[in-house]
């Protein structure tokens, strides 16, 4: 982008969720390069961008440096992890065939395909991916039922799968209830959606407030369990399961964590993960003490 490219686009008038007038600030998110606000919608307690990136900003964001960890805001390269990571996706994989146990597994957001050459053992994978860079991976593996693109825009019928898979990844949605409405579109009857983000009504994100480190500039929209299952249900979706932290135990969490390990003091880390897991069990009502969560919804 050249100097004098506008970064933000005009600030929303409207809750981009629930459509109520006149969202109110909340917080100032400055540590990041450039800083970006939120505001939070009085109707339905909806957190978002306000004002957003441009398209061209937000898609400066995905492109290698992103996966290899040196951007300033990056994911990590999943290649280099896979067989710890292998740990978690056969687990998930495990708990979604108690839903649906087979049939056709699209998982939006695929990066490199990792979960879905473990979905490949039970189910027909399918994927879509904007970023380019870690889409042509999974292309190479997946062939044509891998999409590089959004759900804006992709080819495949609708319908006919029996699990959509959304991994951090309604996030970074600008229009979420349009994202969900079309996952519900793509499942076949008795199907299932799996929507992992962070819960905001979570303590550690009450807590932390603006210093929380999920408002990240890639991330535009931001809910709660309330206000994803409501989300879920105005989607047209039948029933909501909610997990807390995640749908499955510490282990598989623990064995994805050694890809990190470089000496013996590491292993720290994974008194952390297991203190955090275990507080992440800690939930009553719409009250969470993390803010890990991970909702089933079932058409
Ligand atoms: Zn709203």
């Amino acid at each position: 982008m050249s100097a004098g490219t506008p970064l933000y686009d005009p600030p929303l008038a409207a809750c981009p969720l629930c459509g109520a007038p006149a969202p109110s600030p909340l917080y100032r998110i400055d540590r990041s390069t450039p800083p970006f606000s939120v505001g939070r919608c009085a109707n339905c307690d909806f957190i978002f961008m306000n004002p957003r990136f441009t398209r061209e900003v937000i898609a400066s964001f995905y492109g290698p440096g992103y996966y290899e960890g040196n951007a300033e805001y990056s994911y990590y390269d999943e290649r280099a992890a896979e067989k710890y990571a292998r740990y978690v996706w056969e687990r998930r994989i495990g708990v979604l065939r108690r839903y649906a146990p087979s049939g056709k597994f699209l998982d939006v957001g695929c990066a490199f395909g990792g979960l879905l050459k473990c979905a490949s053992r039970h189910y027909a994978p399918y994927g879509i991916e904007m970023s380019g860079y870690s889409g042509r991976y999974a292309k190479a593996l997946f062939g044509d039922a891998v999409h590089i693109g959004t759900l804006e825009d992709h080819p495949f019928p609708l319908g006919g799968f029996s699990v959509v898979t959304m991994v951090e990844v309604i996030e970074h949605c600008p229009d979420p209830a349009a994202v969900l409405r079309e996952c519900r579109r793509l499942l076949a009857p008795g199907g299932v959606l799996l929507v992992q983000t962070a819960n905001m009504d979570g303590l550690q994100a009450a807590m932390q407030g603006a210093d929380y480190a999920y408002f990240m500039p890639g991330h535009l929209s931001y809910f709660s369990k309330r206000t994803l299952t409501k989300a879920l249900t105005d989607a047209g979706f039948s029933r909501v399961i909610a997990f807390h932290p995640v749908e499955f135990g510490l282990l598989p969490k623990l064995l994805k964590s050694r890809s990190s390990f470089r000496r013996w003091t590491d292993y720290r880390h994974w008194l952390r993960i297991s203190l955090y897991h275990l507080l992440g069990k800690v939930h009553a009502g719409d009250f969470a003490l993390t803010s890990s969560m991970v909702l089933y919804a079932i058409v």
